[in-house]
């Protein structure tokens, strides 16, 4: 019989280096599983790359390594990365068909593999960080929500009608993108990117695909499109700054389940009426985001809002229409040196 019991770590806090992140199994401390598969370290020549973590010390993507048992190592890890790696291999066709639930689950375990790293730190009683993201109660019932949806990497599960998050795969020209692999992302506001070839998946990870909603006329202007790196970025501002001002969060119900039941369902409910879903829009915050994503191109924010209350788009043009971009010219595309 399948065993369609969930787990839930944020119950007890059991945050530790001898527990399973994914089923909350005791291991020893040589069990673990990677953060970013080593498939994706081949492929970019990640292992002795650097990468910065919540409390400021930093790590490589090789090393980053969370608790995990065997049986979800073997059962439910590589599975998954053998079928991502295999979509990837394909480019963005490959990507788009795969199951969104499965492109959410792989991005989903990155994602709580910082977090899980970072709380498992903090449950150390020798560190006491100044901003403990588990003394955050709201944070902590937001990375709780994330982690019922989550466990359907472990759980067979159906989601009713959602999908828990917003993806966004767009295609990068190559002419003068310099970068094979990108990645990013923002434990509060769970807003992720990632950057494989010519690829690039940006998705906020618990809006119940509300902000994919709220940013359609938009994204349709980029499929089909290949985008310059300026463009990416463009699309990952978008992205962040409303996953940033996203102010709920949804709330999972297991539907109850009965003896042979193979798969556990999930129904959903945002509070929509004791809060508003987005916090209001505003110009100049939304233009230090995009600040922010063009740091390689050292653009800044005044140059981005030639007006007030209105920020430059390098996608839509005037009348709403895509803008080609094959080559970008800083002076030409803003007016000024
Ligand atoms: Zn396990």
């Amino acid at each position: 019989m399948t065993d369609l019991r969930v787990y839930d770590p944020f119950e007890k806090m059991q945050f530790s280096a001898q527990n399973c992140f994914l089923c909350g199994t005791s291991i020893t401390s040589e069990q673990r599983t990677p953060v970013f598969a080593t498939w994706l370290q081949q492929q970019y020549n990640l292992q002795q790359k650097e990468l910065l973590l919540l409390d400021k010390s930093v790590t490589t993507f090789g090393d980053l390594t969370i608790p995990c048992c065997d049986n979800c190592h073997l059962h439910h890890i590589i599975p998954l990365e053998e079928q991502v790696e295999a979509a990837a291999a394909q480019g963005l066709a490959g990507l788009q068909a795969l199951e969104e639930q499965k492109l959410f689950q792989w991005i989903g375990k990155m994602y709580y593999g910082t977090l899980v790293t970072e709380l498992i730190k903090e449950a150390d009683p020798l560190i006491r960080p100044e901003y403990a993201v588990s003394e955050n109660p709201k944070m902590l019932g937001k990375f709780r929500s994330f982690y019922q949806v989550l466990q359907s990497l472990r759980v067979p599960m159906v989601f009713s009608d959602f999908l828990p998050c917003s993806l966004f795969l767009v295609e990068v020209n190559s002419t003068e993108d310099e970068l094979p692999f990108e990645y990013q992302d923002e434990l509060t506001t769970m807003a992720f990117s990632i950057k494989l070839g010519s690829v690039a998946i940006v998705c906020s990870l618990l809006d119940n695909g509300i902000i994919k909603r709220a940013l359609g006329r938009f994204y349709r202007l980029t499929q089909g499109q290949q985008l310059h790196p300026v463009q990416l970025a463009e699309v990952k501002a978008r992205v962040f700054y409303a996953a940033y001002i996203f102010n709920v969060v949804p709330e999972y119900f297991e539907r109850p389940t009965k003896p042979g039941d193979e798969q556990l369902v999930l129904d959903t409910l945002i509070d929509d009426v004791t809060n508003e879903v987005f916090n209001p829009w505003e110009a100049t915050s939304y233009a230090h985001m995009l600040e922010e994503m063009l740091k390689p191109w050292s653009i800044r924010k005044q140059h981005l809002m030639p007006e007030l209350n209105q920020v430059i788009s390098f996608i839509a043009d005037t009348s709403d229409h895509f803008k080609p971009m094959p080559h970008f010219n800083k002076e030409e595309v803003l007016g000024h040196p």
